[in-house]
C-alpha cells in the first residue's frame, strides 16, 4: 500500500518536471530567436521620442558568445561595446525630428553587463536600448542604422517600428541602411 503511494508520487513529480522542460524549451523557441547573423530591432517614435531595442547574437559583434579569454578578446569586446553605446552613430535618425541620444543600456549575461544572470547554454545575446529625446519625433521619416558598418558579422537585421500612424515590419540586408519610418 505504501509503496503504491511512494509510485503515484514519483509518477506525479516526473510528470511535473517534463511539463516543466516543455515549458522552458517552448517559451524559448517563442521568446527569442537566436540566429547568427541576423539582429533584431524594435523601434517605437512618440512625439516626443523615439526608443530603440536591440537584440542580437553576441557572435554577430564579437565572433565569440563567452567572456573574453585572452587580451586580444578582451580588446575586442571593448571596441565592440565602444561602438555599441556610441547610440547616436548607430542610429541616425532623420534630422527633421530633432533627436539627441539621452541614454543606452546594454545587457550580456556572458559580458556582465546589466542584472546578475547566469549564461544559459553555448550562446550567448546582447540586449541594448536606445532612449532618444526628439523635439518633433511624429516628423522622423527614417533612420539610419550603422550595424552593418559597426559589425562585419551582421547579415541581416528585422525590424519592428511602431509609429504614431501605425505598425509596419521591415527587414534590412546588408549593406541596406535606411529604414523608412513614413509612408
Ligand atoms: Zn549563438
Amino acid at each position: 500500500m505504501k509503496k503504491a503511494g511512494w509510485d503515484r508520487a514519483w509518477a506525479a513529480c516526473a510528470l511535473a518536471l517534463t511539463l516543466s522542460l516543455a515549458l522552458g524549451a517552448s517559451a524559448l523557441a517563442a521568446g527569442k530567436a537566436h540566429e547568427h547573423g541576423v539582429a533584431r530591432l524594435d523601434v517605437a517614435v512618440a512625439a516626443n521620442g523615439v526608443s530603440i531595442e536591440l537584440d542580437t547574437p553576441l557572435d554577430n559583434l564579437l565572433g565569440f558568445e563567452r567572456a573574453p579569454r585572452t587580451d586580444a578578446e578582451r580588446a575586442k569586446v571593448q571596441a565592440a561595446l565602444a561602438r555599441l553605446r556610441d547610440g547616436a552613430a548607430l542610429f541616425r535618425i532623420d534630422p527633421a525630428a530633432g533627436c539627441t541620444l539621452a541614454k543606452v543600456d546594454l545587457v550580456s549575461a556572458p559580458l556582465q553587463l546589466g542584472p546578475a544572470s547566469t549564461p544559459a547554454g553555448d550562446h550567448g545575446d546582447l540586449e541594448g536600448s536606445y532612449q532618444f529625446n526628439c523635439k518633433a519625433g511624429a516628423r522622423a521619416g527614417f533612420v539610419e542604422v550603422g550595424l552593418f558598418e559597426a559589425f562585419a558579422g551582421l547579415k541581416r537585421v528585422d525590424l519592428q517600428v511602431a509609429t504614431p500612424r501605425g505598425q509596419l515590419k521591415a527587414t534590412l540586408r546588408k549593406p541596406a541602411s535606411r529604414v523608412v519610418l513614413a509612408r
